[in-house]
């Protein structure tokens, strides 16, 4: 009979950097399972953003953590892990948005996260392309960032190997062993292991692992999607993220040429239990509604970015986040049959951000499955925190999708 003292069901960068968290701070026995190969799903198609500070305060200590780990990881495995030290600009125009730079600033400001506000000409001298005469606050934020995704998820994977954690890959978890009303283990396509903890962080199926266990966890698989221009010199060079809260747009550098990411109106939402296994054979975006989102946008983005119009733009880049109905994470004890009988956990509905938050949610895992408090108050991340729903119903679905709509505005601020 197999035993760990932790069995991890997924190998993207959640379910890694709990088990890299887990090895540095514990000589528990460690098994990660992933039913295809690492960072397959959401994991490799992320923008990979790192912004620390931004309209969800209860989520800004996490991020933090996760760019200090990054410098972190490169030293222990002594090679870079994709990060872009390349700082992020907010622009803000109207009353409503500036109000809300000056919250995000505020709470930048709390946790000792540096930032400067810059002139039309410091722009100028940061992002040429950029046409900010509009802009009534343009705030800089240096410590932020962007990584490559995959790198940094296989970081993670690759130092938790290093501290002892075993990764089985091709193994799929088909159900959950539950003794005397405890989840004790998981029956996969290796035979069942015994773990003393399992944590769920099945990335888009994670419901579907916890509902096994009475409780489908209460988040919804969502479209997330950017855009690639062709190689440009006009706006091809390193730049820092810009954040065009006015238009719910995004741009980073993309080796020469820009990634334009644009929260649209009406996400896309899926039925977990409807998607495939392997997310590479699924398409979230069908026909060209995609081209009619950025066509939508493109006058608004325009403002700020005159290029844009003339953009030849060659790729585009879909995949699922999950999302909850707050745009808060769900992590922490999974409500059980037994009340209190805390050994299965959940690290899942990251909302568009889970490469941010990684080594935050890998942390706080690592810190409460061995009983410990966690350094950060995850409480507002309790996975019961919406009472009983059906998370596979239309109208939840909906209530995700809305949450996607606004994330990058406050009325969901948590
Ligand atoms: C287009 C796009 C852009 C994004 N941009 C950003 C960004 O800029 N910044 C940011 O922070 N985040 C971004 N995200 C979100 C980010 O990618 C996700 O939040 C993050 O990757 C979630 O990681 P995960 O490990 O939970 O999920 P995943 O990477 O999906 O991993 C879950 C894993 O679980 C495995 N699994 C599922 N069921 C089983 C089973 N039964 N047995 C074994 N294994 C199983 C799956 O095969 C999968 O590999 C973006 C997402 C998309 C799609």
């Amino acid at each position: 009979m197999e035993t760990f003292d932790h069995i991890i069901i997924g190998g993207g960068i959640v379910g890694l950097s709990i088990a890299y968290h887990l090895a540095r701070n514990s000589p528990d026995s460690i098994l990660v399972l992933e039913r295809n190969e690492l960072a397959s799903a959401a994991s490799s198609k992320a923008a990979g953003l790192i912004l620390q500070a931004t309209t969800k305060p209860s989520k800004t200590p996490l991020v933090k953590l996760t760019r200090e780990t990054i410098a972190l990881l490169e030293q222990e495995l002594g090679e870079p892990v994709g990060f872009h030290d390349v700082g992020s600009l907010r622009i803000a125009a109207s009353d409503a948005r500036v109000k809300e730079l000056e919250t995000i600033e505020h709470d930048a400001s709390r946790h000792g996260i540096a930032f400067e506000h810059l002139s039309q000409q410091d722009l100028h001298d940061k992002a040429p392309w950029l046409d900010a005469s509009t802009a009534n606050r343009i705030t800089f934020f240096p410590t932020d960032g962007y990584v490559d995704p995959y790198l940094l998820s296989t970081a993670y994977g690759r130092a938790a190997r290093k501290g002892g954690v075993q990764i089985r890959t091709r193994t799929e978890v088909n159900d959950l062993i539950i003794e005397s009303g405890r989840v004790t283990g998981v029956n996969s396509t290796s035979g069942n292991i015994f773990g003393g903890s399992v944590i769920d962080a099945a990335g888009a199926w994670a419901s579907i692992i916890s509902a096994h266990a009475g409780f489908p966890l209460p988040m919804a698989p969502t479209r997330s999607h950017y855009w690639i221009t062709a190689p440009e010199i006009a706006y091809g060079g390193e730049f820092p993220v810009v954040l065009l809260p006015e238009c719910q747009a995004y741009m980073r550098p993309e080796v020469g040429a820009m990634v334009v990411g644009v929260q649209e109106q009406h996400s896309a939402t899926f039925d977990a239990r409807r998607l495939p296994d392997d997310i590479n054979t699924f398409s979230p975006t069908q026909g060209e509604e995609h081209w009619d989102v950025i066509a939508d946008a493109m006058e608004a983005i325009s403002v700020f970015f005159p290029a844009i119009s003339q953009a030849r733009f060659a790729n585009y880049v879909s995949g699922l986040s999950t999302y909850t109905p707050d745009g808060g994470i769900l992590l922490g004890p999974v409500p059980g049959p037994v009340p209190g009988a805390a050994n299965f956990f959940a690290a899942a509905g990251c909302c568009g951000s889970g490469i941010a938050l990684s080594a935050g949610i890998g942390s706080a895992i690592s810190s409460i499955v061995r009983g410990d408090k966690p350094q950060f108050d995850i409480t507002s991340f309790a996975p019961n925190r919406f009472g009983p729903v059906d998370p596979f119903s239309d109208e939840f679905q909906t209530r995700c999708a809305a949450a996607r709509a606004s994330k990058s505005h406050a009325a969901l601020a948590k």
